[in-house]
């Protein structure tokens, strides 16, 4: 059956989180689609279960990973197989659905929120890769946006016995290291300053207050229609911009009148595939190394922040400066890294899953031997251990 033998069950008793740091790395991969399908590519990724995958796996240890025939064509075989594994605090099969990264990306990032921490959440990947399907969704499957809105709606209705609550959200471009407002689109860019009490800040941005989910469904529609996408020769979907979506929180507590504002920042970013391969050049090769430097410099921040580095260098790019505050210290990150299982993106895969294990701190291990679908949680952690350390010894 399509996809099924690289799921592995879930495995409910996991509980314990690998990472203990503020940044948590998710994989998710989606399904094939039509056209890899039709091409019959081969699947490079092997999902072995809730928290490990194996990239390019040896293909006659895994005849199944063919859809429609039997053996692969000569061109594929010439691919080296890498055998890479890779262990994150989570991975989403090919079945996965929204719903199911929710629960494993924001839902908990919420009780720190609650708790007074701004939390960031970033897609990551390829254009293609479900960057746009996971944060945003469609009408049949809402994006993990409107799964965490709906249950912030949810968690502050639990709260209200001695919280008063204000919701307010903007939802912004940057594109090109300049920043837009895709709820009230303009061609001048909007200016960021540092406020003292609501932290960094879009001058003359519009915060929208809202009182249900359901009022964002419109917004986030809207909104995506107004990002800049220029078709490029490789790519016709290909998205350059970076889309940020925040909530700023603002509890003020019935007994002591205390005012407290927290922001949660949900991150669908540009294409992570190289300018060089899209053949871009003029204008279209200056977004491309712009979006290099907002994705570089993010990755920079992220691998300071996993590695316990006093010195974040947040202002070498806009996208960092925009997130100085939600980013590192009394903050909270996922980054979810999407990728397609086909042999037709296995660059592009390859590339993001260096990109993820780099900000897990864990490198990839190619030592084949400790693949094993029955490992117990308490097995991860001493893999994760070694792992680190190995990373530490280079
Ligand atoms: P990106 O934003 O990373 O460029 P998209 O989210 O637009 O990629 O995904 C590319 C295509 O694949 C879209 O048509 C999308 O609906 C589909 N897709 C992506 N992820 C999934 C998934 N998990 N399940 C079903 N379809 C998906
Ligand atoms: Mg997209």
């Amino acid at each position: 059956p399509k996809g099924a033998a690289t799921v592995a069950p879930s495995r409910s008793g996991s509980t314990q989180s690998i990472s203990s740091a503020n940044v948590k790395v998710v994989v998710r991969v989606r399904p094939l689609n039509e056209r890899e399908l039709e091409k019959n590519s081969r699947i490079v990724v092997d999902v072995v279960d809730d928290k490990m995958l194996v990239f390019d796996p040896k293909e006659e240890m895994r005849p199944f990973f063919y859809h429609g025939v039997q053996q692969p064509n000569k061109n594929l075989l010439k691919r080296a197989n890498k055998e890479l594994q890779f262990v994150f605090d989570h991975v989403c099969g090919q079945n996965s659905t929204n719903k199911d990264v929710f629960e494993t990306t924001t839902k908990e990032i919420l009780v720190s929120l609650m708790e007074g921490y701004n939390c960031s959440v970033f897609a990551y990947g390829a254009t293609g890769a479900g960057k746009t399907f996971t944060m945003i969704g469609n009408e049949e499957h809402p994006g993990i946006t409107y799964l965490t809105m709906e249950h912030l709606f949810y968690t502050i209705n639990s709260f209200e016995k001695d919280r008063e609550f204000d919701i307010g959200v903007s939802y912004i471009e940057v594109y090109n290291e300049n920043v837009y407002d895709l709820l009230k689109p303009s061609k001048t860019p909007l200016q960021l300053r540092e406020d003292s009490k609501y932290g960094v800040m879009v001058a003359g941005l519009t915060l929208y207050n809202i009182k249900t989910a359901r009022e964002l469904l419109n917004m986030l529609e809207n909104g995506n229609k107004n990002r800049t996408q220029h078709p490029t020769d490789a790519n016709a979907e290909s998205s350059r911009s970076h889309a940020v979506f925040q909530v700023y929180v603002k509890m003020r507590y019935k007994t002591s009148s205390q005012l407290r504002i927290v922001k949660l920042s949900m991150i669908d970013l540009a294409g992570s595939e190289r300018a060089s391969a899209t053949g871009c050049v003029g204008d279209r090769f200056k977004e491309g190394a712009n979006i290099n430097k907002s994705l570089l410099s993010l990755g920079n921040c992220i691998n300071k922040l996993a590695d316990g580095s006093s010195y974040i260098p947040y202002r070498d790019s806009k996208l960092t400066r925009l997130l100085k505050d939600s980013l590192g210290g009394n903050c909270k990150t996922v980054m979810i890294a999407n990728i397609s299982p086909s042999n037709e993106s296995y660059e592009d895969t390859y590339n993001t899953l260096k990109y993820a294990a780099r900000a897990n701190k864990i490198q990839l291990n190619i030592k084949k031997n400790i693949v094993d679908g029955n490992l117990r949680p308490s097995q991860y952690v001493k893999i994760n251990e070694e792992l680190k350390k190995k990373v530490k010894e280079l």
